[in-house]
């Protein structure tokens, strides 16, 4: 079915007489390779008589490749769909691959957020990208990560085009009050000895439409009023989160503390953070050097850390 994909995704006509040479297979097969692209994969395709076969608009596929020579050294696997890539680089994990490596896919069919929450992800149109790493430096090479991944998200979005990209604690990057891009770490193992992390990235590239996501959210293509390759956005990732890591695992959190402060976009605004059922209201001070939230809640400064944890702005504010 990609072969035919391949074939078309350069948005021209194509009869169904010369994608039946190319792929070795009667008119009537291709017709039903067709379908089912439209209806597995959501694409749409134009069928006009005497002319043939055009998808709506061009598409620009992973190319493995590509991404490999620019990839810092990594191995990469690049699937067509996968449940989620976070749980296939968990498996590569189990399979005992060597880390660093990473696992990018053209659609995730459960695709997930934190405590179990959906993220929504269409084939061809957004990165899903998972880097595996392998902690054995203990607690201090994975204190304030997420927020570290955070940064390097926003600057890779900031060099495509979206330069009013911002963070919010601990691990959102907005656009405003949308949602451009969702990160995911999970652990296996010991984090007092030796470890794996995943570093899970989901990054709206060139979506333009999605009535499932539930809450206000963007794309580099919305901000930037451009498609965008995402195998380029990919390389730049890539470079980004290579760089942070290097200067958290030789300095800990706190050398980026100030920076990631400084792109917080909820600094000084009146919050609400919701753990589990409890609810805490309190202004945001910044964070600290470990990455947890500083709140000023009734006059005192609290500190705040852990995976459960979500900011709401007041309505207040
Ligand atoms: P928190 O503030 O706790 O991080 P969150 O609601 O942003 O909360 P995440 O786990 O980061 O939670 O992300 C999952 C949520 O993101 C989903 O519940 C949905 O509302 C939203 N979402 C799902 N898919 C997308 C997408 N492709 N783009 C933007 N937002 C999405």
């Amino acid at each position: 079915m990609l072969t035919l994909l391949n074939l078309l995704k350069d948005g021209r006509f194509h009869s169904g007489q010369d994608l039946g040479i190319a792929l070795g297979i009667s008119r009537s097969a291709v017709w039903k390779q067709l379908q089912h692209l439209e209806a597995e994969l959501g694409l749409c395709i134009h069928k006009v008589r005497g002319r043939g076969y055009q998808l709506a608009a061009p598409l620009t596929l992973l190319d493995p490749l590509k991404i490999s020579e620019m990839a810092p050294g990594w191995p990469v696997t690049v699937l067509d769909s996968v449940d989620s890539t976070n749980a296939e680089a968990l498996r590569a994990i189990g399979r005992g691959a060597p880390a660093p490596c990473l696992v990018l896919a053209e659609r995730q069919v459960s695709g997930r957020g934190r405590r179990g929450r959906k993220w929504v992800s269409p084939f061809a149109e957004n990165i899903y990208y998972s880097l595996v790493l392998r902690i054995d430096g203990g607690m201090r090479q994975l204190e304030g990560l997420s927020l570290v991944v955070g940064l390097a998200v926003m600057r890779t979005l900031r060099s495509a085009g979206v330069p009013e990209a911002g963070l919010k604690w601990p691990n959102d990057v907005l656009v405003g009050n949308k949602k451009i891009a969702g990160i995911l770490l999970e652990l296996v193992g010991d984090p007092a000895d030796v470890c794996h992390v995943v570093l899970g990235i989901g990054i709206n590239v060139n979506m333009r439409a999605a009535d499932e996501v539930d809450q206000q959210w963007t794309s580099v293509r919305l901000e930037s009023g451009e498609s965008c390759d995402r195998n380029i956005l990919i390389a730049e990732l890539s470079q980004q989160l290579a760089g942070y890591i290097k200067r958290h695992q030789a300095g800990g959190f706190s050398v980026l503390q100030t920076e990631w402060e400084q792109n917080h976009l909820w600094q000084g605004r009146p919050v609400s953070l919701i753990a589990g059922v409890n609810q805490i209201d309190g202004v945001v001070l910044g964070i600290d050097g470990q990455g947890a939230l500083r709140l000023r809640v009734d006059g005192v400064e609290k500190i705040f850390s852990g995976g459960e944890l979500s900011l709401r702005l007041r309505d207040d504010s």
